[in-house]
Order: C-alpha cells, then structure tokens, then sequence
C-alpha cells in the first residue's frame, strides 16, 4: 500500500497502477483534474480521515470474516447448523450442543416417521445445514434422496443407529414377506433408552470433531444427560415391577424396543405397515387372538389412523391406551424422557385396572 501518512506525497507511477487495480483511480477520477498527481490528492485526504489503526485491524477483519466462511463452527458465537430427521434426535443434539447448536427437525411429533414427504424448506434446511443426524437403519428412506438433492459438500451425515443390534421377528413389522420397509431389523431403536444413550455418544463424537474446542463442555452436557436417562430409566423399571399381566397389542411395530427393555409383552401389531390399512384377515385373527389370550390394552398412536384400533377395542373390550413413540404428540411428553415417562405409565395404569369384561 503506498504510505498514507503524508498527504502532500505526490503519487508515483507505480503507485498510481496499483490504485487503477484496487479499482480506486476510477472512483475518484474527474476529469477537470490533471490525472495521476491529482487523484493521489483527492484520495489522500479522504483516506486520511479515516483513523490510521484502521489500516492495520482492516487486513486482521477481513481474515476473520474469511475464516467464518471456511468455519463457521469454530467460533463458539456461531451455532454449527444441525438439521435433524426426528424430534427426539433435536433434543439429543440440543442436549449435548446447548449454545453451540441451533437445530431444526424435519419431522414434528404429530408426524408418522414412515408416511412423511419432504417439503421444499426441508431441502433448503439441508442445503445450509453442517450435520445431518438421522436414525438409520432403514426407518428414514426419504431422506438419502433429499441429500442427494441437497448438493451440501459440507454436510456430515451422522446415523445414529449405526452400531446398535435390531431385533428382528414376529411383531417387529421387518420381515420381507409382509412387504414392511425395515428389511433388516425393527429401527424403532431409540424406545429403548439404552439405545438411546448410544445414539447420544454419537452424537457428542461427531459434535467434538466439527467444534473440537468444546468438548469439554459437550462431555459434561453428555454426562448430565445419560444421568437423567439412568434416573428416568430407574423410575420406570420401579413402576412396571408390580404388574403381573404385561401383554399388549400394538398400532404399529414401534414398541418392541420399549417392551424388551421394561418388561412388556407384544402379542400382536395391527398395522403391519403404517400408512395402509391392516387386511380383514389379519384383523379377524387379532380379535381371534385378544379375545382368547384375554389381552386387556391395545396400544393407539396419535400418527396413525385410529378407526382400526377403535373398531378392534369394541369388537373386543380391550381397553384402548394412547402412547406416542415420538416426544411432542401428545400432551406432556414435549422431552423425550418425559414422553417414555409418560407411554409408561399410561401402560401400567391401563395394564394394573381391573377388567371390565368377562
Ligand atoms: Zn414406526
């Protein structure tokens, strides 16, 4: 840069160059004036009004506005952008990332996970996005085509049930033959809070890489956490305890995890495959087997179509029980713990009343 301290510098030739190249002399040229000399002068004073500090931090600016461009999440001022496919995946990365964070679910909790249609702002949400964090394990088929889509060099896709053991088998809704999604395992894994506490350690692993000066912060939020997990846990176990008949029959095959972990027992599912309506045989077996088995609860969800659960209740006098597998659709269970809460204990009370029928 040419010295700026003397005003009265008349500019040289090689000076004046550079200022044609900075785009400069044009700005500033008028054409009553003698070029060269005179456009020094009537830019020196300008410049010189401005404080002399300012040519030296300017330069230090400039890097730093450049480095938010390349990383953003280097800063602990700028959340890393995190697009999540379910709410209760928001919540864990919330849980772990706190301020670091600022994350959108694609799904609500009134949203079935296996009937939903990306919209036009979910593409843009993960063109923008740095983290990607899904399930896996065949319950999101929607999303690897939106990524594609998406055409986001920059986004780490994070797939939280890779690692964890599916169950497989009746009542699971995987097998190939009903012609169910999950080929290879049940993927409603994070009913189990065991599951889950897996998914949030993958979580914080791939939060620590894109923003390595937190993690000592994203430990201890992951610690505080997995905390609450045990105590809820706990809490649940200590409820299911008592109850001597535990059998239930199920809207969909979300609860399998659920039930392994707390003790339930799944004797049938109604739809084997959400988002279509449950065959006239398949019902007339499941009344068959509710009325013979004398199972007292049927499970309802709040995103799947209730007529058939209602319609199997009166048939045969089974209680119905609302249980959400995802936080936010019913009153109460907004927070993922509070929702297991919540599904339990609905569970033990309709499971503890005495029968109404016989
Ligand atoms: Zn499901």
């Amino acid at each position: 840069m040419p010295c700026l301290k003397n005003r009265d510098t008349p500019i040289s030739l090689i000076a004046a160059r550079r200022m044609r190249k900075l785009g400069r002399v044009p700005i500033f040229a008028d054409p009553d004036l003698t070029p060269m000399k005179d456009q020094w002068y009537r830019v020196a004073p300008l410049m010189s009004r401005l404080p002399r500090h300012v040519f030296i931090i300017l330069p230090v600016l400039l890097a730093f506005v450049g480095s938010l461009d390349r990383a953003p999440s280097a800063l602990a001022q700028e959340p890393i952008p995190v697009v999540t496919t379910l709410p209760f995946l928001q919540e864990f990365v919330e849980q772990i990332g706190g301020a670091s964070v600022s994350v959108v679910s694609l799904i609500k909790g009134t949203e079935s996970e296996h009937t939903y249609t990306p919209k036009p702002s979910d593409l843009v949400a993960v063109s923008r996005a740095r983290l990607l964090v899904q399930v896996g394990v065949g319950l999101e088929v929607w999303v690897a085509p939106m990524i594609e889509s998406a055409k986001n060099p920059g986004l780490t896709v994070v797939t939280t049930g890779q690692g964890i053991p599916l169950l497989r088998g009746q009542g699971t809704g995987e097998s190939d033959e009903d012609g169910h999604a999950h080929a290879s395992g049940n993927p409603h894994i994070w009913l189990d809070p065991e599951n889950a506490k897996m998914m949030i350690r993958a979580i914080t692993d791939a939060l620590i890489k894109m923003a390595p000066a937190q993690r000592t912060a994203f430990l201890a939020n992951q610690a505080r956490y997995l905390n609450e997990i045990d105590t809820v846990e706990t809490a649940i176990k200590e409820q299911v305890k008592p109850l001597k008949d535990r059998r239930i029959v199920t809207h969909h095959a979300a609860w399998p995890y659920f039930a392994r972990r707390f003790g339930f027992q799944i004797e049938g599912v109604i739809l084997e495959q959400p988002g279509s309506e449950a065959s006239a045989k398949a019902l007339t077996g499941l009344i068959k087997l509710i009325r013979q088995k004398k199972i007292k609860v049927i499970v309802m969800e709040p995103q799947l179509n209730a007529k058939v659960a209602q319609t199997l209740a009166e048939e045969t006098g089974a209680a119905l029980v609302t249980l959400t597998p995802l936080p936010g659709a019913l009153p109460g269970t907004e927070r993922y713990l509070d929702m297991l809460s919540y599904d339990a204990r609905q569970l033990v009370e309709a499971l503890s009343r005495p029968t109404t029928r016989e």
